[in-house]
């Protein structure tokens, strides 16, 4: 199918309507792109922000299809998005990142596999069926591992620390007893992730890499450029365009990575959208990842990755949230709330960020 550029008035189907989605939608909106936006919640966080909202299930294929003839591109805001529909749409309508990306990273098993497959370094893994399996793997990986569900984890949901030593079986059974896959634990020096854009005529542009803090599973805070050496961003940026290129990408990926204590890049998830790690770019580069995507799925030029300050991004989570408004006083922090009424343990309900002077 061909595809041209959108232009001004043109509109963007997004599938999801989270933070992200809304995100997306303010971003679109500055181009002056129209959003149309699919999420069963009628009062999710982009309903505020989008131009209309279909109101109905991410797998509902009437309403997948209602929005491909609305719209002229159509992407989406997580990766558990049902890829059926998806696939039917993109016959009418261009999906962007592809359909085959979101395949990829919504199998633990298969995305490893893949990034194995295009020559990148992973922890060592197995993928396991059964508890025999999970016995037999645990032998062959020995020492501390994880074992996570294939599908539909996020946030650290779905997953459990476990060794040979330790009742296995009752990790088994606590993740359900699902096709799941058992990675060695690695002893990482950091944690850091890319977010990187290619654009639909094969452009690729990285920002600089941020190294993030987790706590309970969820991401506390990123950090740029942190600890991170320039040959580390550098080589980051090169697992990430080696994964787009690989993908045929169009759009903003998240990728996240283990530095180990020798220096080298494990990856640990590809995210195939804007990523929670990159919401400091609002606030420090002139063009951010939530219009860097929007420009790539619309055909448009990408923009420059250049930061202006280093920086700290912060998730404000749960009853966090209740104190925003007291970091609008200080100078230095650029303020984002999501709009989500209730603040739940674990929720993410906005993000700040605080620039850092930079060594003149
Ligand atoms: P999610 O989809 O929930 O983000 P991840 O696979 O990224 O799942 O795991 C969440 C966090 O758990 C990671 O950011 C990292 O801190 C830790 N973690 C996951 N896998 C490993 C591993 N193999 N070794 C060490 N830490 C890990
Ligand atoms: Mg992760």
């Amino acid at each position: 199918m061909s595809f041209r550029p959108l232009v001004p008035g043109a509109v963007i189907g997004i599938v999801g309507g989270g933070q992200l989605g809304r995100m997306l939608a303010m971003a679109a909106a500055r181009l002056g792109l129209g959003t149309i936006v699919v999420d069963p919640d009628k009062h999710c966080p982009a309903s505020e922000t989008a131009g209309d909202i279909i109101v109905a299930a991410y797998d509902d294929p009437v309403a997948i299809l209602k929005l491909a003839r609305r719209c002229q591109v159509i992407t989406y805001e997580f990766e558990n998005v049902p890829v059926a529909p998806l696939r039917r749409a993109s016959e009418e309508t261009p999906v962007f990142p592809p359909v085959e990306a979101l395949e990829v990273s919504q199998d633990r098993v298969v995305e490893k596999a893949f990034l194995n497959g295009i020559g990148l370094a992973t922890a060592p893994w197995r993928a396991i069926d059964t508890v025999q399996e999970l016995d037999h793997a645990l032998q062959e990986l020995e020492g501390g591992c994880i074992l996570k569900s294939r599908r539909f984890g996020y946030d650290g949901k779905g997953q459990v620390s476990l060794s040979r030593a330790d009742g296995y079986a009752e990790a088994w059974d606590a993740l359900g007893g699902v096709p799941s896959i058992l990675e060695k634990r690695v002893p990482f020096v950091r944690e850091l992730s890319v977010v990187a854009a290619r654009g639909a005529d094969g452009t690729v542009v990285g920002f600089d890499p941020a190294e993030n803090t987790h706590e309970d599973g969820i991401l506390r805070r990123s950090v740029v450029p942190g600890g991170i050496s320039p040959a580390t961003a550098a080589n980051a940026q090169a697992v990430a365009k080696t994964i787009l290129e690989k993908l045929n990408y169009v759009g903003v990926v998240g990728v996240e990575l283990f530095e180990t204590a020798e220096g080298a890049l494990l990856v640990n998830e590809i995210a195939p959208r804007i990523h929670n790690s990159g919401h400091w770019t609002e606030a420090a580069c002139f063009v951010s990842q939530f219009e860097q995507h929007i420009r790539a799925v619309a055909g448009l030029p990408l923009g420059a990755p250049t930061r202006h300050s280093d920086c700290v991004m912060e998730n404000l989570i749960g009853e966090e949230a209740s104190k925003a408004y007291e970091l609008l006083s200080e100078s230095d922090v650029v303020l984002h709330l999501y709009g989500k009424r209730q603040a739940r343990p674990g929720r993410k309900m906005g993000h700040f960020t605080r620039l850092l002077t930079r060594d003149a």
